[in-house]
């Protein structure tokens, strides 16, 4: 049995290791275009960043420990230009020409590439993607020349963790996203706490505009956006997106999905039974839509590279279900991390969805260092499954959405999130954590205890009449602000005498973080009122943590 692989890295590493070890007979050759097998591209702006000190750190294993621990030959430089299914060869180029090697079965892991947008100075030196080591270098070589401006260009996971690393490294950085909002992948609501934090960080942020032109004598010095703002550059980051390498699958007749990656079944294989394909260059489907989805993440594409590599040497059947597309990022001093679908992608689905929104201490709130977080749960109206959760906060954030992204891969509800048995000692959650307080309130509007709006569609059900009544206290109002048009009646005080309301009405109530407002609408709605609860309260709506 002979297995060639097509790609070193996450993907196509994962499938070397894993075919060795079912199959120790088996012949393994992997060919990599790069000068690196297996680097940690995760790792590349934290290097710049500093974070991580060496750029040895990267470099995580050689073609040598593959030979000598694996048996598994990988050859560096080595770029396969083409597929001759019939013949079962590839053909490979190298520096010395091209030459055609034969395989029982083929796994492709190319990744993805960088896309690279049409703007005029686009060749310029310091202009740099950062994709490889090779970028990194040349990063960290107009670092070292004492450059004083960055700007980059797209507002996604790279961009916003180089956009950081260059803050640390002291310079003055612009980040120029072309939509409205950071990190599309989230609901638009999200983008604001990143928006503030980091600005505070000094990151200046042009949303909404796009670059026209990069400018320079050799090198780029400048950047001219859409609206004729001229800003200082001597480096410039392009990370706006990310394609993927199917050109080869594509000439050798593989099928393509709609999504523009290579069609895998689930144990990974392609159109052709002796074709494997894995990592970013694969359609996946969506554990919870169903739906075709590309994800360019580590964890999908380590995933499926084992499993990929398991198969193809015919050992014991493994599958793929799909993926969550769960992600996590750390955003000045925030994290913000997704499972599932986004309220946006549910609805876009098709989904009759609600959200809930829980503002919560990341740990009890009387032991030092909590920090404060917003969990967002979407679920199905008609049986509370769970579709998709986003949070973020200063800590804990990544601990919650594993919780929800094993939830929702095990097709879980709300009822079963309000009763799991998860950890609680004061320094690591509340007795109630985020996750639990999350299920218990979209528990309860599934059973019609309570009835809740989100801060989006807030503005829809004042427009059909609804009140708004802030149950807060005057000197929380002072001190914090409020919703503009609400009346101010304190809980107590509606204790006291809830006539003060007309029961004709239609109520939106609303509190801190959403609990007066519960307690009250219970109240209410047994005295006979039409009650919401804005639910996350004030903090939710104006996405404080
Ligand atoms: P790759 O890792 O891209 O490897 C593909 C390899 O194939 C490349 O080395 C390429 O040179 C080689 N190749 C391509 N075509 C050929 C050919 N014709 N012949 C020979 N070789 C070829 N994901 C996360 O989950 N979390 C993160 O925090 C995260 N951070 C990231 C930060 C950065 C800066 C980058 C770039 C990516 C990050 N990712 C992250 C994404 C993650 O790295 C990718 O999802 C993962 O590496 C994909 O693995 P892959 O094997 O499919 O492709």
């Amino acid at each position: 049995m002979k297995i060639v692989i097509i790609g070193g890295v996450a993907a196509g590493a994962s499938a070397a290791a894993r075919a060795r070890r079912m199959d120790d007979s088996a012949e393994i050759v992997v060919f990599e275009r790069g000068p690196y097998v297996s680097f940690a591209n995760c790792g590349l702006p934290y290097y710049v960043g500093g974070d991580i000190p060496k750029r040895d750190n990267l470099l995580l294993v050689s073609p040598e420990l593959f030979r000598r621990r694996f048996h598994i030959d990988v050859r560096l430089h080595h770029e396969v230009t083409s597929i001759n299914r019939g013949a079962k060869t590839v053909t490979v180029k190298t520096a010395s020409g091209s030459f055609e090697e034969g395989y029982d079965k083929l796994i492709l892991a190319p990744g993805c590439r960088p896309l690279i947008p049409r703007i005029p100075g686009a060749e310029l030196k310091n202009v740099s993607t950062v994709f490889t080591i090779d970028d990194v270098d040349n990063i960290m070589s107009a670092l070292s020349g004492g450059i004083k401006s960055a700007v980059i260009i797209g507002g996604g996971f790279i961009g916003l963790e180089t956009a950081k690393a260059l803050l640390k490294r002291g310079l003055d950085v612009t980040l120029v996203e072309m939509t409205n909002q950071l990190m599309t992948i989230f609901d638009p609501e999200f983008s604001l706490p990143m928006e503030k934090h980091l600005a505070a960080a000094g990151l200046k942020l042009r949303l909404g505009q796009s670059v026209a032109e990069l400018r320079g004598d050799g090198a780029v010095s400048e950047v001219l956006l859409s609206d004729g703002t001229v800003l200082p550059a001597q480096l410039v980051i392009m990370s706006a997106g990310l394609r993927p390498c199917t050109e080869l699958a594509q000439a050798a007749g593989l099928e393509i999905g709609s999504t523009g990656g290579i069609t895998v079944d689930d144990t990974m294989r392609t159109s052709d039974p002796d074709i494997y394909a894995a990592g970013d260059v694969v359609e996946s489907r969506h554990i919870v839509s169903g739906k075709p989805i590309r994800v360019s993440l580590a964890n999908n594409a380590n995933r499926q590279g084992r499993i990929a590599g398991n198969n193809a040497v015919g050992a014991a059947e493994l599958r793929c279900k799909g993926t969550l597309a769960t992600s996590v990022i750390r955003v000045a001093d925030l994290t913000t991390a997704r499972t599932g679908l986004s309220e946006r992608e549910a609805e876009a689905a098709g989904f009759d969805c609600q959200s809930v929104y829980a503002p919560e201490p990341s740990n009890a709130s009387y032991f030092p260092g909590f920090g404060w977080l917003i969990l967002k749960v979407t679920f199905e109206k008609k049986n509370g499954r769970i579709l998709g959760a986003q949070a973020i906060g200063e800590r804990g954030v990544d601990k919650r959405i594993d919780v929800l992204a094993s939830a929702i891969y095990a097709g879980l509800s709300v009822f079963d999130l309000e009763n799991l048995d998860l950890t609680y000692a004061p320094p690591y959650s509340s007795a109630k954590g985020p996750e639990i307080m999350a299920g218990m309130t979209a528990s309860n509007v599934m059973r019609g205890d309570v009835k809740v709006v989100t801060p989006a569609k807030l503005p829809q059900l004042l427009a059909e009449g609804a009140q708004l009544i802030d149950l807060r206290e005057q000197s929380e109002l002072d001190e914090e602000g409020g919703i503009e048009g609400a009346r101010l009646i304190p809980l107590d005080t509606l204790r006291a005498d809830p006539s003060l309301l007309d029961k004709n009405g239609k109520y939106v109530f609303y509190c801190g973080v959403g609990k007066r407002a519960y307690n009250a609408c219970r109240f209410m709605k047994q005295l006979g009122y039409d009650v919401y609860n804005l639910t996350g309260g004030y903090n939710a709506y104006i996405m404080d943590v």
